[in-house]
């Protein structure tokens, strides 16, 4: 008898395949990185045909690890990294260009010519965004602008467009021979194309990119009772699993920490960290620079949305003293750096490599270290690395508090870096609340088997998944109310460094 969900979560670094059984515990997993492309500065690209075989690997190892079947599978869930874009030929497979990375800003100029005109101000009204690089909408546009044969194929109907739970889906369910192209309005609200009221694609929107509308995939419900399609026999499952959840990464991990109240909010540190906040089935529009998006659409019940602050670097910070200064061989090696000084020693990083996200929304942005004197080591720089993780976060907290008018009372937090104790103590410090880590770290695969198996009713009701939350771990505030206000004030002041630099 099937008693176990599969989860895909297909990240930005790497995809991974994990089995949870009914208590939300993992039973196996399997993971595999993959090529992060950097043709020029400013450049992010994955290959679409290179994630489809990874996953097709994490799932057949993950279950001969487990000695698990496709039959013992309720149900399979799909989460991602979200605007990531791919556009293929439906009738080859294949794609016509790289993924285009969220990172990734050479979309710049379209993005800044959306505000000159006041089409920025209609994608914020009806899409909840900014007009930034971020998002997929520039992304297509560009490869339509930019690959030879690309705008024709686009036009016949023959090269289509998918964020990575799309291109997956579609490969899962047969690829040329009848694959299923759909997505989900959470993955929908991050495209700029997704009018968020009526969760359909918008032909004033599609029109200001000059996107034909054949292109887009079917919007269904996150959490889909009849599914979307069903995983091939001769595919990676080996057998016939119905697919029924679909979610981005950050809506996911939202659901698996059970955030299913107005008011309740979840941090993630990853490559980025996004913290969301559910404003039920309330849209709030964002005043202080955060994002309205999809929180998620369970079934033919009404839609949640969220308030998101989006931050792009914050984990890949911590890659960038490991591969590019070399001063940490590991992650994990910035909490013995960074714990062999006191404080920064006057120190603040703002890792702007990718422009700012919220609440800046500058794509021009550019990093700074500030503040150094003789004085200063490599720990005091590990130091400033890890606060800038946590100062970025307040800012995002800050503007949460202004639009919502909800005060946290503690913060919720998953993701790779949450391992680094000595960050989560910064964080909680910086922010003045407590921080609490759950037993299951792995939210964004949880959530998206907490989406596949309420469609098939493998759990009853989102009551039943709050009894699966457990804490591991909380840290509590220690710096006085004058550090606290100091070391913000202090980090604003290297955030307008930060853009006097490019203004
Ligand atoms: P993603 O899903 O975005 O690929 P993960 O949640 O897997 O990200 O987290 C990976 C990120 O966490 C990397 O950027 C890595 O640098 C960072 N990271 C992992 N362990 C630590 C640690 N102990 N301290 C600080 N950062 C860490």
């Amino acid at each position: 008898m099937a008693e176990f969900v599969g989860a895909v979560d297909q990240g930005t670094t790497s995809t991974r395949f994990m089995i949870f059984d009914h208590s939300g515990n993992e039973v196996g997993r399997h993971q595999l990185e993959h090529e992060q492309i950097l043709p020029q500065a400013g450049w992010v690209e994955h290959n679409p045909v290179e994630i489809w075989e990874r996953t097709s690997a994490v799932i057949q190892t993950g279950l001969n690890k487990t000695g698990l079947s496709a039959s013992d599978l309720v149900a399979l869930g799909i989460t991602n990294q979200r605007e990531t874009a791919v556009v293929w030929n439906r009738r080859t497979g294949r794609p016509l260009y790289n993924a285009i990375v969220w990172q990734d800003t050479r979309t710049d100029r379209i993005a800044t010519a959306l505000d000159k005109d006041g089409r920025g101000d209609v994608i914020r009204q009806k899409a909840g965004l900014p007009p930034a690089t971020y998002f997929s909408g520039g992304k297509i546009q560009w490869i339509l602008e930019n690959v030879d044969g690309a705008r024709e194929l686009a036009e016949s109907g023959d090269a289509i467009f998918g964020n990575t739970d799309t291109w997956l889906i579609w490969q899962l369910t047969g690829g040329v021979n009848g694959g299923v192209h759909v997505t989900d309005p959470t993955n929908a609200s991050r495209t700029m194309l997704m009018n968020l009221e009526t969760l359909d694609w918008d032909d004033e929107l599609l029109g200001f990119f000059d996107i034909p509308r054949s292109m887009l995939p079917e919007i269904k419900p996150s959490s889909c009772p009849g599914g979307y399609g069903t995983t091939l026999t001769n595919g990676p499952f080996g057998g016939e699993v119905l697919i029924t959840g679909d979610l981005g990464d950050q809506q996911t991990a939202t659901v698996g920490q059970v955030c299913f109240a107005p008011g309740e909010a979840k941090n993630t540190y990853g490559t980025g960290n996004f913290m969301l906040l559910n404003t039920g089935t309330e849209l709030v529009r964002s005043k202080a620079g955060l994002l309205t998006t999809v929180g998620y659409k369970f079934g033919d019940e009404p839609v949640v949305y969220c308030l998101e602050g989006s931050i792009a670097v914050t984990g890949s910070a911590i890659q960038w003293l490991r591969d590019q200064l070399g001063i940490i061989s590991g992650a994990s090696e910035s909490e013995t750096l960074a714990r062999q000084v006191e404080d920064n020693g006057g120190v603040y990083f703002v890792p702007a490599f990718s422009g700012l996200f919220a609440p800046y929304w500058r794509s021009d942005a550019r990093g700074a270290i500030v503040g150094l004197s003789r004085y200063n080591t490599n720990a005091h720089l590990a130091r400033a690395a890890l606060e800038a993780i946590c100062y970025q976060s307040r800012d995002v907290a800050e503007a949460m508090e202004k639009d919502s008018g909800v005060h946290l009372e503690v913060l919720k937090v998953d993701g790779g870096v949450t391992a680094n104790e000595l960050c989560m103590q910064i964080q909680a410090d910086v922010l003045g609340v407590p921080v609490s880590r759950p037993v299951v770290a792995e939210t964004t695969a949880l959530g998206a088997a907490y989406a596949a198996g309420l469609a098939v009713g493998f759990w009853k009701n989102t009551d039943e998944l709050r009894t699966n939350w457990n804490e591991s771990k909380q840290w509590t505030p220690e710096w006085s109310e004058d550090q606290r206000d100091a070391g913000y004030a202090q980090w604003k002041k290297a955030v307008t460094r930060t853009l006097d630099w490019v203004d």
